[in-house]
């Protein structure tokens, strides 16, 4: 047989995957894979209920119910003032995943060159490669995550179509401020590309730091892709429902992509995240403040154990530098050996790279029961001997 298929044919499976397998093996806390262990509200799975029960249940619009859309244009409008015409300029996927495989696959061309920062989530590349199109990747500079502005503004060219931010920046927790962001719209908008903004999660940013959208920003608002995901705003992953905001101009291909990728997305669930989007105000506090919370439990955890812990700002992830515990290998070789010894799964910071990695960082996911972050650090701190 022919051979198949030569960027998916050459790949792995996740490392969100693997580490949650080894982690089930080992029976292991997984601070690894990104998921709540708690389920999201009631009321918005009970909304979910109610529309299975009522339904239909049948092929919704193509490009999502209107209920949702209208939802999402309110959403812009209240966290950001964005003004978002729901028939035009929304369209509903099925989680952020094909939010961004639709996004891309709609913009680029073979040949076209996209400018991404890393570390960065592990869907992106892939797409890139499949369209033929050509990634420029700038890793941002830790400890602190700076942004080499140099490199990225000799990153962009007269071949780039696209840039791909995500602020919140999984996996290290980097969110964008306005100078970045202004320094950032200012290439894009003078290289005439499009924005293409993971902004999963959104909601999900501490220290009373705010979250701007590239959107918002001067001369983006007609060429950015703004990516949401319920899985995250709701504590829900296992749902899948993700959409994007965008001017008819950019949005129009994305949505004929989105038609031969999954066409629509469950109703029932669309029904219940729409009713979602409408909770008040303190609902989107009170989910940043107890992420907050949880980041500081573990994170003072691990430092009290010896690691060196680094900033989050946001996501749910924090990473941590475990060489100060004088463990020598690779921070693969680290995720592995906690998991089958320690009984505590995390994933490698290296894992998000395409370039040279940072080998020294373990990303652990603090959106779990204060129990279990307790007992994970308590497992740890016995390992090590502290
Ligand atoms: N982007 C980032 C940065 C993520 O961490 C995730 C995590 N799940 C996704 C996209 C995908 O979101 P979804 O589950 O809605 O597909
Ligand atoms: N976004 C989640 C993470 O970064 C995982 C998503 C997935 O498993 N594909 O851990």
């Amino acid at each position: 047989m022919k051979p198949t298929n030569r960027v998916f044919g050459g790949l792995g499976t996740t490392v969100f995957e693997v580490m949650s397998g080894l982690a089930r093996e080992h029976g292991a806390i997984n601070l690894g894979q990104g998921f709540p262990d708690v389920d999201g509200p009631e009321d918005v799975r009970r909304a979910a209920a109610d529309a299975t029960m009522e339904g239909p249940n049948q092929y919704p619009p193509m490009l999502g119910i209107p209920e949702l859309r209208q939802a999402i244009a309110g959403h812009n409008r209240r966290f950001y003032g964005l003004e978002v015409d729901w028939r035009t300029e929304t369209l509903v996927t099925s989680g952020a995943t094909e939010a961004l495989g639709s996004c891309l696959m709609g913009s680029l061309n073979p040949g076209d060159e996209v400018v991404l920062i890393e570390p960065m989530y592990d869907s992106y590349l892939p797409i890139i490669r499949l369209v033929g199109a050509v990634p420029k990747v700038v890793a941002v500079e830790a400890p602190g995550w700076t942004l080499p502005r140099e490199k990225l503004a000799a990153a962009f060219s007269s071949r780039t179509k696209a840039l791909v931010l995500n602020s919140p920046m999984n996996p290290v927790g980097k969110v964008f401020d306005r100078d970045e962001l202004g320094f950032i719209a200012d290439l894009v908008v003078r290289h005439d590309a499009v924005a293409i903004c993971d902004e999963v999660y959104e909601h999900l940013v501490f220290d009373g730091l705010p979250h701007i959208p590239l959107m918002t920003l001067p001369g983006m608002r007609e060429r950015t892709l703004r990516i949401g995901s319920a899985g995250k705003i709701f504590s829900l992953t296992g749902w899948k429902v993700g959409w994007v905001t965008g001017a008819p101009k950019v949005l129009e291909s994305v949505a004929k992509a989105h038609q031969f990728l999954t066409f629509t997305t469950a109703p029932n669930l669309q029904r219940g995240v729409a009713y979602g989007l409408g909770k008040a105000d303190d609902y989107f506090q009170d989910l940043a403040g107890e992420q907050q919370r949880k980041r500081d439990l573990l994170g003072k955890g691990l430092a009290r154990i010896g690691f060196d812990v680094l900033p989050s700002g946001g996501t749910y992830f924090i990473s941590a530098d475990f060489r100060p515990l004088g463990f020598n290998g690779t921070d693969v070789d680290f995720c592995r050996h906690i998991t089958a010894e320690a009984k505590v799964a995390a994933v490698p910071v290296s894992a998000f790279y395409d370039g040279e990695p940072v080998r020294h960082l373990a990303r652990f996911c603090f959106c779990k029961r204060d129990e279990i972050l307790t007992e994970a650090v308590e497992r740890l701190a016995w390992h090590f001997g502290r």
